[in-house]
């Protein structure tokens, strides 16, 4: 289970990003972020991958605290932690096979990836989840050739292939067209019911979201303004969301007072480069 506590980011600019925001997610639920651009969707995930580091608050994976976790530490924690992303974040020289193999070692550079020797458990697997997001036979091709569906369902073996406990998506359909982010989106929702891994997606179509997710939450200045189901967003609830920026908080935002302080200001990691080219 993911809890997020009082998460709380100000990036160096003063911007506030997020503002005490507390959410769980569990078991197969699909859960979507929506809100305008700039309301805090990429943050949050962001935030818990530690590709930014918040300001304060607590975010636990099952018993893990992860904003307190060291480098080496938080190196363990991520290969828990299947991301998927706008741009794929595929290794473009890298076959098929390779890129989804990438997944079982977590962040770690991508020389490292390419030396190290896989087990025929580990090949066996990439095979089956291949064929799972209907990439068989697309082994061997080179990320540079598959079209951008390809490359996401891709992303998505990458993911499951590292077991994790809970997905991230940040804005896993903006570079798709329609149809495609439907498959995409159906594709995730029948792993996390399948596989019983919870995910959290940041999107920006609220027809999507209504479609796939079980749960949908509203951010808008940083705040969690919406939690509920996609029959509770209603068209009021929607305009809170995608307002003018003065919406209120729900009753579901807890109080402000934050977990404790963590590192000041941005601090990102250089760790997505093991995924990008
Ligand atoms: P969304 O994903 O909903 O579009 P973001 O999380 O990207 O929102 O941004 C939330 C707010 O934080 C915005 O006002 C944005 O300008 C600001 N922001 C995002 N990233 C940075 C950064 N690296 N440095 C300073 N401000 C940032």
């Amino acid at each position: 289970m993911l809890k997020i506590t009082n998460l709380t980011k100000v990036y160096q600019s003063d911007e506030q990003a997020l503002d005490s925001v507390s959410m769980t997610v569990s078991g197969s639920e699909v859960v979507a972020i929506i809100g305008v651009s700039g309301a805090g969707k990429s943050t949050l995930i962001r935030c818990i991958n530690r590709l930014t580091e918040p300001t304060s608050g607590s975010i636990q994976l099952d018993d893990r605290e992860l904003t307190t976790l060291s480098t080496s530490t938080l190196r363990d924690a991520r290969r828990d932690i299947g991301m998927i992303y706008q741009e794929y974040g595929l290794v473009e020289r890298l076959t098929v096979m390779e890129n989804v193999l990438s997944g079982r070692l977590g962040y770690v550079g991508i020389l490292a990836a390419i030396r190290r020797r896989f087990d025929g458990d580990d090949i066996q697997r990439a095979y089956e989840v291949l064929d799972r997001v209907g990439m068989a036979g697309h082994e061997d091709d080179r990320a540079d050739e598959l079209s951008g569906g390809q490359r996401q369902r891709v992303g998505i073996a990458r993911a499951v292939l590292q077991r994790p406990e809970i997905m991230l998506a940040d804005e896993p359909t903006s570079s798709l067209d329609p149809g495609t982010s439907q498959e995409v989106l159906s594709l995730l929702s029948e792993i996390a019911s399948d596989d019983g891994i919870p995910v959290l997606i940041n999107i920006h179509e609220v027809d999507l979201a209504r479609q796939y997710a079980d749960r949908i939450i509203g951010l808008a200045d940083g705040r969690i303004v919406f939690d509920g189901t996609p029959a509770e967003l209603t068209p009021a609830v929607e305009s809170r969301i995608y307002g003018t920026g003065e919406s209120e908080p729900t009753d579901s935002v807890s109080d402000p007072s934050d977990g404790g302080s963590k590192t000041d200001g941005e601090s990102q990691l250089p760790t997505e480069t093991a995924v990008r080219t």
